[in-house]
C-alpha cells in the first residue's frame, strides 16, 4: 500500500502504490501484476511435476506423454539442427499450387493443423438450442491483433504495417527466399489481410449475439463465395455431414469473395506460407523464434527478452496436453478442504445475488421472476472438469518437438469437428486447471473456477474472511454478473438465446448499461487512447456487480458476528483492499496500447477506480466527501 495517497483521491494508488513501485515490469513481460504473480507460481508447480515426470525411470502413459513433450520442448539443439525441416514439406507443398483446387486442399490441411487460414471454422452450440452442437464460419485469418491494425490512418498505426511488412519479409528470407521474392510475397501478406480485416466485423459488434447469428444452409455458402469448393474444403478437414450452419457475418463473406476478384494464386499462397511460418515459429530452430520474437513481442507488445525457455516449455504442455498436466497440478495445488470452502462462498454469493435481484428498484416483477430461475439454474464448477480430455491418440516422442505439437493440435482439431451434430457437452471446460482465470459461458449456463485462480492473492483458507470476499468473492460475483450482462442477459436459463425481458425492463437495463459504457470510455489507457466503453461493458458491468454482491454476501456472513478490525482496518474496508490488490499491475505502453483496442477488460487501475467510484458502500467505508474524486457526480449502477 502506499498510505501517503488518500484512498478517497485515488484508491488504486493508496491500495496498490507499493507494490506498483517495487514491482517494476521484469525484461520478460509486457505486464506484470498480481495475476502473474499467481501464474508464475503455479507455473513453478507445473515445472516440478514435468521435470519429475521427464526423469522419472518407470513412468504411467500420462508421465511418458507430459514428460516427453517437456523434454521435446527442451532439446535447443535438436530443434535448432533441424532448422525449417519440419515445415518444408509443407512449404513445398504451397508454393507448387497451381490452381483453385490446390488451394482449397491447402486450406483444408492448415486448419487442420490448427492453422485459421482466412476464416474460422469450428463447432459450437446452436445460439438457439444451446442442446445442439453446430458448424460455425467465422471471420479470421488475420495475423495482427485486431481488423484496425489494418484499416487506421494514423502514424502509429501506418508504422506498426511498416514493421509488419520488414517481419514477415525477414521470415520468408530465413525461410529460403531471395530478398526481392520475400519482399514481393510480404507486401501480398499484407494486401490479403487487409482485405480479410475490411470484410471482418468489429470486436464491438462480435460482442452482439443478434448479430453474430445467421442460420444457412450448406448449400447457400456457394451464393457467398462461389470460388470456394466448399464440399472439397469440409471433406478435406473431416467434418462429418451437416445441412445449416451459423455464418457469423454473411456480408463480409459475400464482399471478401467480391475483394478476391483478380487477385493472384501468388497472393493466395504467400498468405499461407507465412501463416505456416507464423504458427510453427517457436518449434523452429533459433533464428526463426528470434525473428517471431523481435517483432511479435519486443515491437508489438514491449517485451525485452524472451521468457526463460523451460517456463516457455510449461506453456507448451499447458496448451498442448493441459487436462493430463491439470490432473496432476490438482493434486499438488487443490485441496478438497479449498474446494468445499470455495463451493460455500459460491452459495452464499448465489443467495446474495437473487436477493440483490429481489430489492431492485427497477425491475418488473416478471422479469425479475426470469433473472431468479436463470440465476437457480448455474452450473457451478469449482477447481476441475468433471471429466478429463482424452489424450490417447496423441503420439509424443521426447525428440520430436515440432512433430509432437503437430499431432497434438491435429487430435484436438479433430475432437472439435467431429461435435458437429452432436448433443452438447455442457461440462467441459475451455480452460486448463492451473490457468489464473475463470469465466461464465452463457450457453451451459455455468460459472467456471479453475484451481489456479483459487490461489493467495485470491484466496486463501486460512486466512481473513473479508479479505477472502474482495478477492475471490467478487471474482464469483463477477462471473455470476456476466450471466446478466449486456451480452449473458440476451440467454435464457438453458443457454438459449431468447428475449425474456418486458421491452420496459430492457430499456431501463440499456439506460444503465450505457451509464457505465459512457464512464469507462472517459478513461484514458495511454497517450491518447481511450477505453472503448462498448468493448469492456461486460466486463466492467460484471466488476460492478461483482463487489457489491461480495460485499452484501460478506455483511450477509458475517450478520451475527461482525469480524473484528484487524490491523486498523474495519472488514469492509478490507474487503475493498482485498479486491484492489488483486489488481496490482505495471504495462508496457506497448501492451496498453494493444489492449486498448483488443481487450474487453479494463487495466487494472480503472477496474478499480472505475468500480470502486459508483459504490456508496465503499465510500462510507472510508468517509470519504462528496466532492472527492472517488465520489462519482454520476454514479452508475446496473446490478
Ligand atoms: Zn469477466
Amino acid at each position: 500500500m502506499n498510505t501517503s495517497v488518500n484512498p478517497c483521491v485515488d484508491f488504486y494508488q493508496y491500495a496498490c502504490g507499493n507494490w506498483i513501485a517495487k514491482n517494476p515490469l521484469p525484461a520478460d513481460r509486457a505486464r506484470w501484476g498480481r495475476f502473474n504473480e499467481l501464474q508464475d507460481h503455479n507455473e513453478k508447480v507445473a515445472l516440478d511435476i514435468l521435470q519429475g515426470a521427464a526423469a522419472a525411470k518407470t513412468r504411467s502413459a500420462l508421465d511418458q506423454k507430459i514428460g516427453d513433450l517437456y523434454t521435446s520442448c527442451m532439446d535447443t539443439a535438436g530443434i535448432n539442427k533441424k532448422g525449417i525441416e519440419p515445415i518444408k514439406a509443407e512449404l513445398d507443398r504451397i508454393n507448387a499450387i497451381e490452381n483453385r483446387e490446390g488451394i482449397v486442399a491447402e486450406m483444408a490441411r492448415l486448419h487442420r493443423m490448427g492453422i485459421g487460414v482466412v476464416f474460422g471454422f469450428g463447432s459450437r452450440p446452436d445460439p438457439k438450442d444451446s442442446n445442439r452442437m453446430i458448424a460455425v464460419l467465422s471471420p479470421g485469418g488475420l495475423s495482427l491483433p485486431d481488423r484496425d491494425y489494418y484499416l487506421k490512418t494514423d502514424p502509429k498505426s501506418v508504422e506498426i504495417r511498416q514493421r509488419y511488412v520488414q517481419h514477415v519479409q525477414k521470415m520468408f528470407q530465413l525461410a529460403g527466399d531471395t530478398t526481392e521474392a520475400a519482399s514481393q510475397k510480404a507486401k501480398m501478406v499484407l494486401d490479403l489481410e487487409t482485405i480479410l480485416a475490411k470484410d471482418a466485423l468489429d470486436r464491438v459488434s462480435m460482442r452482439d449475439p443478434n448479430k453474430i447469428y445467421h442460420m444457412l444452409a450448406r448449400k447457400d455458402l456457394a451464393d457467398l463465395l462461389p470460388m470456394l469448393d466448399w464440399d472439397a474444403f469440409f471433406q478435406g478437414i473431416g467434418a462429418p455431414p451437416f445441412e445449416s450452419l451459423n455464418v457469423v457475418y454473411p456480408d463480409g463473406l459475400k464482399q471478401f469473395a467480391a475483394d478476391l476478384t483478380g487477385l493472384p494464386l501468388e497472393t493466395g499462397k504467400a498468405y499461407f506460407s507465412y501463416q505456416l511460418l507464423r504458427s510453427s515459429a517457436a518449434a523452429l530452430a533459433a533464428p526463426f523464434e528470434n525473428e517471431y520474437f523481435d517483432f511479435w513481442q519486443r515491437y508489438l507488445a514491449g517485451v525485452k527478452e524472451p521468457r526463460p525457455r523451460n517456463m516457455r516449455c510449461v506453456t507448451v504442455v499447458d496448451r498442448a496436453l493441459g487436462d493430463l498436466l491439470g490432473q496432476k497440478y490438482v493434486q499438488a495445488a487443490f485441496s478438497a478442504d479449498a474446494k468445499a470452502q470455495i463451493t460455500t462462498l459460491v452459495d452464499g454469493l448465489e443467495k446474495t445475488m437473487g436477493e440483490d435481484i429481489a430489492a431492485l428498484p427497477w425491475m418488473t416483477d416478471e422479469t425479475k421472476a426470469a433473472a431468479q430461475i436463470k440465476l437457480k439454474a448455474i452450473t457451478n464448477n469449482v477447481g476441475y472438469p468433471k471429466k478429463w480430455r482424452d489424450y490417447s491418440k496423441v503420439n509424443v516422442k521426447p525428440d520430436d518437438f515440432a512433430g509432437n505439437l503437430e499431432r497434438a493440435t491435429e487430435v484436438m482439431y479433430s475432437q472439435r469437428i467431429e461435435k458437429i451434430g452432436q448433443p452438447t457437452d455442457k461440462n467441459e471446460w475451455t480452460m486448463t486447471t492451473p490457468t489464473v482465470n475463470a469465466n461464465y459461458s452463457a450457453q451451459s449456463n455455468s460459472i467456471n473456477f479453475p484451481a489456479g485462480i483459487l490461489q493467495v492473492p485470491f484466496f486463501d483458507a486460512k486466512r481473513d474472511l473479508a479479505v477472502n470476499y474482495g478477492g475471490v468473492g467478487a471474482v464469483i460475483g463477477h462471473e455470476m454478473t456476466h450471466g446478466f450482462d449486456d451480452q449473458g442477459r440476451k440467454f435464457d436459463a438453458d443457454g438459449n438465446l431468447r428475449d425474456w425481458w418486458s421491452a420496459k425492463d430492457g430499456s431501463e437495463f440499456e439506460k444503465r448499461a450505457t451509464c457505465i459504457a459512457d464512464e469507462y470510455s472517459s478513461f484514458t489507457s495511454v497517450d491518447d487512447m481511450k477505453l472503448n466503453g462498448r468493448l469492456t461493458l461486460g466486463e466492467n458491468t460484471a466488476d460492478n456487480g461483482g463487489v457489491r454482491i461480495a460485499y452484501m454476501a460478506l455483511e450477509n456472513a458475517t450478520k451475527d458476528k461482525k469480524l473484528p478490525v484487524l490491523d486498523g482496518f474495519t472488514p469492509e474496508q478490507r474487503l475493498f483492499l482485498g479486491f484492489a490488490q488483486v489488481w496490482c499491475e505495471n504495462m508496457s505502453p506497448q501492451e496498453l496500447r494493444q489492449r486498448a483496442m483488443t481487450d474487453p477488460h479494463s487495466p487494472g487501475r480503472f477496474r478499480v477506480n472505475g468500480t470502486l467510484q459508483n459504490m456508496p458502500e465503499f465510500q462510507k467505508a472510508f468517509s470519504c466527501k462528496p466532492d472527492q474524486p472517488m465520489v462519482s457526480q454520476n454514479a452508475c449502477r446496473v446490478w
